[in-house]
């Protein structure tokens, strides 16, 4: 892999039954970049994060971060490498308080097992304080602490984008992956995304982000890949994305873009 590349994603292929999703897909994203995933619905986008988190495994390819190989790890091995997401259909336990909706993602990345615990209490206090103080920290990060009692059911549409985004920040991840994080948002929701999300580059974590809404990725993102029907058409800056005919002609020229634009 090249020195600066952080995340390698490399010839993948993910076919299901006679349908090829992912054909021979290729781009590297450098440490502390915001990388941009376009492309019309149905291009492969979602399936690409689901191959990247071991939720599926690709016919061809692999997929590096830092050098380790992602392809042919679990889901839990993904989440353990440092490597959080959040889904493009909201996940989250409504009946169970922000503060437990968090708390699992700090669980599923704490090395707490329960044949040691028994023994070794004192350190599994420590590990459990040290869980709920980065499931507060993940709430107040994104302006969600005084409602962490509340059942999560309870939240607006847009603060249970910002509760996802909450517990998959909270074990620290060095990769976030984001399923149209800006989705059903109002502009003024998504002014503040992009803000939180370039916040958290600034401290460290990379991003590959999927968004239709592209005055959100021009604004954000340092470099963009374009898919469509499963392969990949460019990689690029938003301003060489936004001036390939290649890609206005599959995606950019649909009216939703023009209009996106122009606001
Ligand atoms: P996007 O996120 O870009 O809208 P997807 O990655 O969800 O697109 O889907 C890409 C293609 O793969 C679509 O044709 C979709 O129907 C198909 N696909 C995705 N997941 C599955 C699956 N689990 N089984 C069968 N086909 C799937
Ligand atoms: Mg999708």
């Amino acid at each position: 892999m090249s020195a600066e590349n952080f995340l390698e994603v490399d010839s993948i292929r993910q076919e299901f039954g006679g349908l090829i999703a992912l054909d021979d897909v290729s781009f590297a994203v450098r440490k502390g970049e915001i990388h941009g995933l376009i492309g019309p619905n149905g291009s492969g986008k979602s399936t690409l994060i689901n191959v990247m988190t071991g939720i599926y495994k690709p016919r061809r390819g692999t997929v590096t971060v830092s050098g380790t190989k992602l392809t042919g790890m679990r889901p839990d091995q993904v989440y353990a490498a440092g490597i959080a997401r959040t889904f493009q259909n909201i996940r989250i336990w409504p009946e169970l308080s922000l503060f437990d909706n968090v708390m699992i993602g700090a669980y599923r990345s704490s090395q707490i097992r329960p044949w040691n615990a028994l023994l070794r209490v004192r350190k599994l206090k420590q590990r459990v304080n040290g869980m709920e103080e980065a499931t507060l920290d993940a709430l107040t990060r994104f302006d969600l602490d005084r409602y962490a009692k509340r059942p999560a059911g309870s939240l607006s549409y847009g603060q249970k984008k910002l509760l996802e985004l909450a517990r998959a920040v909270v074990a620290s991840p060095t990769l976030l992956l984001l399923d149209e994080p800006a989705a059903g948002l109002n502009p003024v929701e998504v002014n503040d995304l992009q803000i939180r999300l370039r916040d958290l580059v600034d401290g460290g974590t990379s991003i590959l982000v999927i968004e239709h809404n592209m005055k959100f990725v021009m604004g954000l993102c340092e470099s963009i890949s374009v898919l469509n029907f499963g392969r990949k058409i460019m990689t690029g800056t938003p301003a060489e994305v936004q001036g390939s005919p290649d890609v206005i002609e599959a995606y950019l020229g649909s009216t939703s873009f023009q209009t996106s634009q122009k606001s």
